[in-house]
């Protein structure tokens, strides 16, 4: 992005604050990427080899969901990257739990699996689901049992590296743990902390548009580390933390997944769209609304301001892309069709002293 669009940005996106909290959204906050009628591949910052094989197959002819799913696999067989799959940081009770959705636009069918142990590539068995029963949705042993059922290979997916890091969060036990005493909308310093402590996540996201115009999703993740065990997160519930409609485009997002749950993000997004708003405009309104909706004293910083960070991607169906974080720094993959690049996020608020 050039220096004169970030401060375009900076402007604008300061603007759309001040004049949410009058309640006056301008029309017109930022630009996005615009690209009629072509083919594209984005994804959360990890996730550059993801949008390069993504758009690989592509061009080959292929439908986009096999595209992102492909394009996902890279990142969930990587034991370097501990947010996604195989090497994922674990629960709490050092048990790597996976959630993982897909979403198909021209059927608009969808598939997702919750707390699934020992199979390092959730989004594929969430794309048998889909594609090989009546539901959308299946949780923990059940998951598991579907995936074995359709021939996937139980494996140990904690790796020595996320061993590792999950003995020293263990052995440095303190409030910042999601068990919380009773406490009401005032109560702080008690726990429950995403960020910007040394709670680590990460998540990827991948939507394409193919050659058809045809557009799908996948979000796959380890989910929050060191989490109650069964926790689930906003990544395998459509429209929280990701949504397509074929007609409009295609969103998802990584960050605090709570947030995602309670404000049924990813679909707002869509709507959004639908509404005529560009994918960043689009992804800045939901950050907004996330922000307006945080009201526990503990979730904020002394001047009120989330302590935690969400990050949108969005497509729309003319090829257009954008992205938006509630704090600035955030960044995502894309392959235009040209080449894969990353873009910094649009964002809501300047970088927070307090956040990581
Ligand atoms: N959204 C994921 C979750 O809440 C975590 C992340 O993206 O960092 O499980």
């Amino acid at each position: 992005m050039s220096s004169s669009r970030r401060e375009f940005l900076k402007k604008a996106t300061a603007v759309g604050a001040g004049a949410f909290a009058t309640g006056i959204i301008p029309s017109r906050l930022v630009n996005d990427a615009v690209a009629q009628g072509k083919t594209v591949a984005i994804a959360s910052a990890n996730g550059v080899q993801a949008v390069t094989r993504a758009m690989e197959l592509i061009r080959s002819g292929a439908d986009a969901l096999d595209a992102v799913i492909a394009g996902v696999n890279i990142v969930e067989n990587d034991p370097n990257d501990t947010s996604v799959g195989y090497g994922g940081l674990p629960n709490e009770l050092g048990v790597v739990e996976l959630d993982a959705a897909v979403m198909h636009g021209p059927t608009h069918r969808a598939g997702a699996v919750a707390s699934l142990r020992n199979i390092k590539n959730p989004s594929k068995v969430a794309r048998v689901l889909l594609e090989r029963t009546d539901h959308v949705l299946l949780v923990g042993e059940g998951a598991l049992q579907f995936a074995k059922a359709h021939g996937f290979k139980e494996e140990d997916l904690l790796t020595d590296l996320a061993r590792d890091e999950w003995l020293r969060w263990k052995e440095n036990l303190s409030t910042k743990d999601d068990w919380l005493p009773p406490h009401d909308e005032n109560s702080k310093d008690i726990g429950g902390l995403f960020e910007p402590f040394f709670r680590n996540t990460g998540t990827i996201h991948c939507s394409a548009i193919d050659q058809k115009g045809n557009i799908s999703c996948v979000t796959t993740t380890s989910g929050l580390a060191y989490k109650i065990p069964g926790r689930v997160g906003d990544s395998p519930i459509i429209g929280a933390g990701l949504y397509v409609d074929n007609q409009v485009g295609a969103a998802g997002s990584t960050g605090r997944g709570e947030a995602n749950l309670i404000n049924c993000s990813c679909v707002m997004i869509v709507e959004y769209m639908r509404q005529g708003k560009s994918p960043e405009q689009a992804c800045l309104e939901v950050c907004k609304r996330i922000v307006d909706n945080n009201k526990m004293r503990r979730l904020k910083f002394d001047d009120g301001r989330p302590n935690f960070n969400v990050k949108f991607y969005a497509v729309n169906n003319k090829g257009g892309y954008g992205s938006c974080c509630i704090y600035e720094g955030g960044e995502f993959a894309v392959h235009d069709g040209t080449s894969a690049k990353y873009v910094p996020s649009a964002y809501l608020y300047a970088k927070h002293p307090q956040l990581r």
